[in-house]
């Protein structure tokens, strides 16, 4: 039977080393290898799920697509067996994440000379960004450790500002507490009113997001009973995996040339990277994509790092930046990115603050609402269609991973000429006393005849 209830039997999952591949249970608590104090990753049995067939997952994934019930009615729970085979539906805390929209830009894409160019909106989903999708396995997979007798009082995370927002919403839906580590002054107002209303405890510290990881990580070493919720736990990447499996199902199981994401901390393109593997070995997906990592210059150890020969990485001080999101200096999932950069045939591009907002501001004028990060994608895709390494007629999707809204701040000041940048869509109101005739001259000046 191959209808959306399917479950597959003998589907199990468990941590395994990325350094030294010892393998250990998925219901244990551990961050890093005890061994080698390597990555962890969480791998699947995959045999287990070619007993389905390429075109029998297919159906299933897209009768669920379809589905109004529980757990289905989820973008990442309709790829349960790929996530989490184990768990059981009451454990699963959802808010609806996932399905999130693939937008064509045609005219885009022809001022490029590209075939194609998708925006996938991970942003539109219930915090604002894609964490709602790593967030939802995350804090289930809580739930059933609890379950499981394993104390856990409270879960914690350091954030830019979009992972406390998930962590708060969906633990409060859980009714799990949280205590969540921010940036003081780095974050934008939007983003730290959502942990406040969902009552998490919000530490407010005087350094920048790799001080707050730091604190982070020695405080849920030192008390076990404090859950770490960054995606150094690699709970996170497999929810934010199904990014991959969506795209392709939107496309109807085609993958574009290129998909360009934006990287902070790394962990969503090694999310990314391990989707696409996993379709391929199932026989879904019969290439890959290239794949581009897009960071701001002000926080590009990334960049420093590909140019380098991507054997190592030098973390850095992160300057301020738009994308307040990937100010970081210090990228927690670096060997986890440098095994998708390789596998992928990656590269790595950065933006400066100018290119970020006017590429943001430019997409904006074909109906978009781009915030900063999706901003420094959008101006890397540019950068490389100019450099001639995307190539004309090529496709390309953009992941966008917030939402606009939620930078406000940010946009009015480049509309309003407030930002230290040459803003080349800027686009100011107009002010004017309520007379026809004034107005009407306006509209003349503005709108020609
Ligand atoms: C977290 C975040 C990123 C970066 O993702 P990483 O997994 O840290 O690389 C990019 N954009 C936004 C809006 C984010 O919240
Ligand atoms: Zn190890």
């Amino acid at each position: 039977m191959t209808d959306e209830t399917t479950t597959i039997s003998g589907a199990r999952a468990h941590l395994e080393c990325l350094e030294c591949n010892r393998q250990y249970d998925l219901y244990q608590v551990l961050y890093r290898c005890p061994e080698c104090d390597g990555l962890l990753m969480v791998e699947h049995k995959e045999d287990a799920l070619h007993t389905l067939s390429a075109t029998q997952w297919k159906n299933v994934f897209s009768a669920r697509m379809a589905s109004f019930d529980h757990p289905w009615s989820s973008g990442v729970w309709g790829k349960k067996e790929w996530v989490l085979p184990e768990i059981q539906d009451e454990h699963i805390v959802t808010l609806g994440e996932g399905r999130s929209p693939l937008v064509g830009l045609p005219r885009l894409a022809g001022e490029l000379g590209l075939a194609q160019l998708w925006l996938k909106q991970c942003g539109i989903t219930h915090t604002g960004s894609f964490k709602d999708l790593g967030m939802t396995v995350l804090v289930s997979h809580v739930r059933s450790l609890r379950a499981r007798g394993i104390p856990i009082r409270a879960v914690a995370c350091a954030s830019t500002g979009d992972t406390s927002a998930a962590l708060a919403a969906y633990a409060a839906a859980a009714d799990i507490p949280t205590v969540v580590f921010l940036p003081a002054g780095k974050i934008s107002l939007a983003q730290l009113v959502q942990p406040i209303s969902n009552r998490s405890l919000v530490l407010s510290l005087d350094t920048d997001f790799d001080g707050c990881m730091a604190i982070v990580r020695a405080v849920t070493s030192a008390d076990p009973a404090l859950y770490l919720a960054n995606s150094l736990n690699p709970l996170r990447i497999e929810g934010q995996k199904t990014v991959s499996i969506e795209l392709a199902q939107q496309l109807n199981w085609k993958v574009p040339d290129w998909v360009v994401i934006p990287g902070g901390n790394l962990g969503n393109v090694s999310a990314l990277g391990a989707g696409f593997r996993m379709l391929k070995n199932a026989g879904l997906i019969d290439r890959f994509p290239r794949i581009c990592v897009a960071q701001s210059a002000n926080a590009n150890p990334l960049y420093e790092s590909f140019r380098a020969g991507l054997n190592e990485l030098t973390p850095m001080q992160a300057r301020s930046t738009l994308a307040s999101a990937i100010q970081i200096g210090n990228p927690v999932s670096f060997p986890r990115a440098r095994r998708t950069l390789r596998e992928f045939d990656g590269v790595v591009e950065q933006a400066t603050e100018e290119e970020l907002a006017n590429a943001a501001a430019r997409a904006d004028l074909h109906g978009m609402f781009t915030d900063p990060h999706t901003g420094v994608a959008l101006a890397c895709l540019f950068k490389l269609v100019n450099s001639g390494v995307i190539r004309s007629r090529e496709s390309v999707a953009v992941v966008s991973t917030a939402h606009g809204l939620k930078f406000a701040d940010s946009k009015t000041a480049y509309h309003a000429g407030q930002l230290p940048l040459r803003a080349e869509y800027r686009n100011e109101p107009v002010q004017l006393p309520a007379d026809e005739q004034r107005v009407l001259q306006v509209l003349h000046e503005r709108l020609g005849d």
